[in-house]
């Protein structure tokens, strides 16, 4: 005998991942129940497949009571020890109501602010999440109670962010992707789409007709499928973007008319490429003379897109080197036409209409200070001092945690661990799993997977706008991040509107007031819209938001801040004798420290490794699958050896985003990163860690 035939519902949501494709995706339910979570066969971007990680995810761990945070959890034991109950839970904590643990973390928190003031809370987040409301909205806690921002984009991104500033008054307005179409050209310097961006790595790059440029010290799969790879040593960055200009400049192929008219400092920067020597450049790139020289011609006769990634920016000069590779389209002209552009990050939510100011809650902020009397908002401080910062105990007596795991993803690992183990640190960490930094936490509060409230994703890659809906309840107990935030606003005694507006007012207005003539629930019917419509052409009005105008290729800004006043042609020394440039890229099957807990991808993972170049490893008597003991002043590890001809000599490459509890050595490469900063923005300078590698055993 069969029952009746299972229900089945197809519903369509948005991956909210911090990557460049913010997918869209088709939730299958029978009788109620999720079935699979697939790509959008529908969708532009999708076409149907999600990326391997979120595919293994998203069908298990994502949908597991076992492994999901299902109720929150209070300290029961001291800092540090990892004990198991009987059922392998950790002993640590024990589980407490939602209004237990918001009254208590409340009480806590408005005693620090009474005793050490609220500077002393610290607020450390990421994009854990990027969607709308979870990623950027609980701001309006932290901004109405004074708290210090650990700087989000300084373990990132933020180098570039200040470099494309100074030449063009944005770092978030970038090309718009669907004028690929028009390109002759299309250079990706520094970024690895087929880990962060895969299907950009499949489709968009694959179906462009121009021809592909890959910069990268390591030969990707992208790099290897491109027209022409030219693989740098790292840190030479700057010194090839010059040597390009030299070429571009000696060949008359400088765009007079389009300088003359939108470009400040020309004058000043003319000599500065004119002197270069381009055979020394060419040596310090590593990359030969007639390949710069070709590429140098495809990409200023053009139209040319120039995809500036996050990557290359992570090292000492980094910020010198973003305004350098920058330059490129100010000079060739290579703006305000199809085809033709730069992309850091599709970041301005203004473009899509989204009132960020009103979602952040910026005026509490404002508020605050009033009340307190302050001269200033708090100021933030980089993650690279999140460790010092928290080994002082007059400035940090708090600390919040929530869309990051710190502990995996921050540097001075060890110094941080320590520091998190403070007895008189009072840690709060919201997410969806038990993590690395929700080991060391007061309270640990379960957060809402993606699948399990309504959201908005606007992605920074493409000009779209996605909902993110609804498709289950939340897990167990879970609950947004948002209404984790306003329901500890309340307890707080904080009176603002802001701590009562619902989810769904808060998405109805922000779409009301985008202008686009679509309500929440219109765009959960499309799942997405193109905003604009129609392709944009990148600073077609020549309208730049510098002192100026125009684009400051010579920065009195900059020189105010005591940088040049035009970037340089500087490159890194190579790594000192014995030491090799240590690179930990994103792995294709990680994002950050996202997915560090799926068992599936751990088994395909393996031991975490480090790649050699075959010189380098027979060197050091090292040959595949040995171990090697990977070292600096900050930390060690073991690793195991993968001999690799993909990266040039003198690199080695470990990847990121391994969970610490995953090695028996109880860390990730983060261990070997002390934190030394980029030299704008306070910004990560991870690529510039060098290591020395030794053999462990055979
Ligand atoms: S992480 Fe990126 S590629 Fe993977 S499903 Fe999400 S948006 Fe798509």
């Amino acid at each position: 005998m069969t029952g009746p035939a299972p229900r089945e519902q197809v519903l369509t949501t948005t991956c909210p991942r911090d990557c460049y494709d913010s997918c869209g995706i088709t939730v299958i339910k029978r009788d109620g129940v999720i079935s699979a979570v697939r790509g959008d066969p529908h969708h532009p971007v999708s076409r149907g497949a999600l990326c391997g990680k979120c595919s293994t995810a998203y069908n298990r761990e994502w949908l597991d009571p076992r492994r999901r945070l299902m109720e929150p959890l209070k300290r029961v034991r001291p800092k540090g020890r990892r004990e198991r109950d009987p059922d392998g839970d950790d002993a640590c904590f024990e589980p407490v109501s939602w209004d237990t643990a918001i009254a208590e973390i409340a009480e806590r928190l408005g005693s620090i602010v009474g005793s050490h003031g609220p500077q002393s809370i610290l607020n450390a987040h990421y994009t854990g999440t990027i969607s709308l409301l979870a990623g950027v909205a609980p701001m309006r806690f932290f901004n109405r109670l004074g708290a210090v921002e650990v700087a989000p984009d300084t373990i990132c991104n933020m180098a570039g962010h200040v470099a494309l500033r100074y030449l063009y008054g944005t770092s978030v307005d970038g090309f718009d992707p669907r004028t690929a179409k028009d390109a002759a050209c299309i250079v990706v310097w520094g970024a690895n789409p087929h880990a962060s961006a895969p299907h950009a790595h499949d489709h968009w790059l694959p179906e462009a007709p121009g021809k592909i440029v890959v910069v990268d010290p390591i030969r990707t799969p992208t790099a290897a499928r491109a027209d022409i790879h030219l693989q740098t040593f790292p840190g030479s960055d700057a010194a090839l973007a010059f040597a390009l200009l030299y070429v571009i400049h000696r060949d008359g192929l400088i765009d007079e008319p389009y300088v003359a008219r939108f470009v400040h400092g020309w004058e000043e920067l003319k000599p500065v490429i004119a002197a270069c020597d381009l055979d020394r450049l060419g040596a310090v790139t590593g990359v030969p003379l007639p390949l710069i020289e070709e590429v140098a011609h495809l990409y200023a006769e053009g139209p040319s897109l120039l995809w500036l990634g996050q990557g290359f920016q992570r090292q000492t000069t980094g910020g010198n080197v973003m305004r350098a590779c920058a330059l490129l389209p100010a000079l060739t002209g290579n703006l305000g036409k199809p085809g033709a552009g730069f992309l850091y990050l599709n970041g301005n939510l203004s473009q899509r209409g989204m009132d960020e100011a009103y979602l952040s809650g910026a005026h509490l902020a404002e508020a605050w200070r009033r009340d307190a009397g302050a001269a200033a908002a708090p100021s933030a401080v980089s993650h690279m001092d999140l460790a010092d910062v928290l080994e002082d105990r007059q400035r940090s007596q708090a600390l919040f945690v929530w869309n990051m795991n710190p502990l995996g993803s921050c540097p001075n690992q060890e110094r941080l661990r320590r520091a998190l183990q403070r007895d008189d640190l009072f840690m709060v960490a919201a997410d969806l799993f038990r993590t690395d930094s929700t080991a060391l936490a007061d309270y640990v509060l379960p957060a809402a997977s993606f699948l399990e409230f309504d959201d908005i994703v606007a992605p920074y890659f493409n000009m779209s706008l996605s909902a993110q809906a609804k498709v289950m309840e939340p897990m167990g107990h879970s609950l947004p991040n948002l209404e984790i935030f306003r329901r500890l606003g309340r307890a707080m005694g904080f009176e603002e509107p802001e701590f009562h507006e619902s989810d769904a007012v808060i998405l109805e207005t922000l779409m009301s007031r985008s202008g686009l003539g679509e309500s929440f629930e219109s765009l959960k019917a499309k799942g997405m819209i193109w905003v604009p419509k129609d392709p944009a052409l990148q600073f077609a009005d020549g309208v730049f938001d510098t002192p100026s105008g125009r684009i400051e290729v010579a920065s009195a800004r900059a020189e105010a801040d005591g940088l040049p006043r035009v970037p340089q042609c500087w490159s890194d020394a190579r790594p000192a004798a014995g030491n090799l440039r240590l690179l930990s890229p994103a792995h294709a099957w990680l994002l950050n420290t996202t997915f560090g807990n799926v068992q599936k991808i751990a088994v395909r993972l393996g031991r975490a490794t480090i790649l050699l170049h075959p010189s380098d490893a027979a060197e050091r008597r090292l040959r595949e699958g040995d171990t090697a003991r990977v070292h600096n002043r900050c930390g060690r590890l073991d690793l195991e050896v993968v001999v690799s001809s993909d990266i040039p000599r003198g690199v080695a490459v470990a990847h990121k985003g391994r969970w610490l509890t995953q090695d028996t050595a109880y860390a990730n490469v983060n261990v070997l990163n002390p934190g030394t900063k980029s030299d704008m923005g306070e910004s990560t300078a991870v690529h510039s860690v060098e290591v020395m590698v030794e053999a462990l055993s055979r």
